[in-house]
């Protein structure tokens, strides 16, 4: 342990540890801005910086670990200066357009102009301009705001080892971009979204398509239907101020309502759906030994990272679509069909927590007789702000339930969120169709929990299945090295292309530096999915009473030539690049 004093307070920390979280341990909050915790620890931008006795110059506090006797000083007037000319620094190339920022409220940088009283721009000169890269149907660019901290980078590179992105150019011309300077709709970005999550202001975020929503809500000849994935939630509630993992669902419901969707239903039927279609299909497979193992399909971000890294390996993906393309199409045929609607004049919204389902939903095969399967994707950020225009006090508002008869489903549907939740949830399914029983055993503890890998051989029906969870797309190229080497057996294998699952997804609320470096976010919103299983009723998928009433009036059985022809899709080799190399 080494004994030091920050700011008068004694302190004890063990060897190794950074003053800046020796600080965080008696109540000091040392400003950042370029660190993110365990991901981007590179003392760039200096805001962290110290006066340590006996030295001269300051020291980074995001690097600079303690010395048994330090003497440190977190805000001298020399500190607090230093720490002005860099935000003045900062902001002389900085489009301060808060107004219309989408980050305002929830910037880094704002926070810390408004903190040290930044009043007035005490460099104004050139500015370097950047055009905006709004191409892809995901993700938008704007390098005009961008402070060149570099965490969306350590994200892309080292979190999920894509390397889309990086520092180019040098001097007043740096930015950060693609090979050559292309927009991401071009390179082999998979559209995962955790560079916006890593970045602390408005230069990156997701393609908004919320004017669309607001305005097909108007159009009286429109049946504007939404439903919800299990992972917004438990995360909705965070933007507006309710504590991480808060399970909002009622709340989500009434306010849908409020807004004026003519039905609200719920993602986790859908999940219902697609756990029914990837148990059987996992049980042809491990029946006849064919394509094993069988791979998980619905994570956008990891279908769009196969096709582009591992075209070999697409015959083992499940052919299932993801849970808000299955109810899509089931909504665009059979509840159109039940309730005397033309498909043509539904409107589907999915609320997502990725921004990897816009460029899904306009995959050409996501499309029956020329209509999409889903219409618009919306993140859980995007809702918030619907509401907030709305002017709905959201913490105020009473529970309501989904709508019937597409509402309904089990604990199996709400797991789907969390990193081993589909396999657990397509075991369950899988042991009862393979032994004809209803089997008591339904908690698969081996693959639960926020490890970015986690391998276990389960028994099922008398057999030992080799299954693997890999969450984060760096996980994914190990499991799939392993998989090509023939090194590991597996049968059956999940991949979500965020770490920790869809809940901790691209269009999720973004936490600052701060409380990612002092919270477990991925933990509390998995907890709260798990929860809801726990006090389902139902928590097997193919129990699903409504899942159960559309086999037996529409679908026939899992596999059924129209299950296949609604319900699963294909996959193809996709060139990492669409420019010349
Ligand atoms: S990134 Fe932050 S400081 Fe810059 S315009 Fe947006 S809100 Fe304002
Ligand atoms: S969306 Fe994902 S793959 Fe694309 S640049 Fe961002 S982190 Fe990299
Ligand atoms: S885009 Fe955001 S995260 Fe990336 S360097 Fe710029 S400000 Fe930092």
């Amino acid at each position: 342990m080494v004994n030091l004093t920050i700011d008068n307070q004694k302190v004890t920390v063990p060897e190794g540890t950074t003053i800046l979280n020796a600080a965080k341990t008696v109540g000091i909050d040392i400003p950042t801005l370029c660190y993110l915790k365990e991901i981007n620890e590179v003392g760039d931008c200096r805001m962290c910086i110290v006066e340590v006795e006996g030295r001269k110059g300051f020291a980074t506090s995001c690097i600079q670990t303690v010395e048994e006797g330090m003497v440190v000083h977190t805000h001298t007037p020399n500190v607090l200066e230093a720490r002005h000319v860099i935000l003045d620094l900062i902001i002389s190339n900085h489009a301060k357009d808060c107004l219309t920022c989408t980050r305002s409220g929830n910037c880094e940088l704002q926070a810390l102009a408004t903190k040290f009283n930044v009043l007035s721009v005490e460099f104004p000169g050139e500015m370097s301009k950047h055009k905006v890269d709004d191409l892809s149907p995901s993700i938008v660019r704007d390098f005009n705001k961008c402070i060149l901290c570099r965490r969306c980078v350590a994200a892309c590179k080292n979190v999920q080892k894509i390397g889309a992105i990086d520092c180019i150019n040098r001097g007043f011309e740096s930015c950060i971009s693609t090979v050559g300077d292309h927009s991401l709709n071009d390179v082999n970005c998979t559209f995962c979204g955790q560079c916006i999550e890593a970045c602390p202001t408005g230069a990156l975020h997701e393609k908004e398509t919320i004017n669309d929503v607001w305005v097909k809500l108007k159009d009286p000849d429109t049946i504007v239907i939404v439903q919800t994935a299990p992972a917004v939630r438990v995360a909705l509630g965070e933007e507006f101020g309710m504590p991480i993992g808060t399970n909002v669902a009622g709340k989500m419901v009434t306010a849908l309502k409020r807004l004026g969707f003519d039905k609200v239903f719920d993602t986790n039927t859908g999940a219902d759906f697609t756990i029914v279609e990837e148990a059987n299909e996992f049980v042809e497979r491990f029946k006849n030994n064919d394509n094993l193992p069988m791979i998980t399909s619905c994570s956008p971000g990891w279908v769009k990272f196969i096709e582009m890294n591992y075209p070999d390996l697409l015959p083992h993906l499940s052919s299932c679509k993801s849970p808000h393309e299955m109810f899509g199409a089931v909504i665009k045929t059979y509840y159109a069909k039940k309730e005397n609607i033309a498909p043509s004049k539904i409107y589907m919204v999915s609320v997502m927590p990725c921004i990897a389902k816009k460029f899904e939903r306009q995959r050409p095969e996501m499309k029956e007789e020329d209509l999409y399967d889903v219409d618009n994707v919306i993140t859980t950020r995007e809702l918030a702000r619907m509401l907030k225009q709305a002017n709905i006090e959201f913490e105020k508002l009473e529970d309501s339930e989904f709508d019937s008869p597409m509402g309904e489903a089990t604990g199996a549907g709400a797991i789907f969120g969390v990193t081993g939740g589909v396999m657990e949830a397509a075991l369950r399914t899988a042991q009862d169709t393979l032994t004809g029983e209803d089997l008591p055993k339904i908690d698969f503890e081996q693959v639960r929990g926020t490890e970015g890998i986690k391998r276990a051989n389960i028994e099922i029906a008398g057999k030992e299945i080799s299954v693997v969870a890999a969450s984060g797309l760096a996980n994914a190229r190990e499991i799939l090295e392993e998989i090509k080497s023939g090194k590991a057996n597996y049968q059956f294998v999940e991949i979500m292309a965020c770490p920790g699952g869809c809940i901790m997804g691209g269009g999720q609320p973004i936490k600052s530096s701060k409380i990612q470096a002092e919270v477990d976010v991925k933990k509390l919103r998995g907890q709260a999915l798990y929860s809801i299983d726990e006090k389902s009723k139902i928590r097997k998928s193919h129990e699903n009473p409504v899942v159960r009433k559309i086999y037996e009036e529409y679908l026939e059985y899992p596999g059924s030539e129209i299950a296949e022809k609604l319900l699963h899709t294909t996959y193809t080799k996709r060139e990492k690049y669409n420019i010349p190399m």
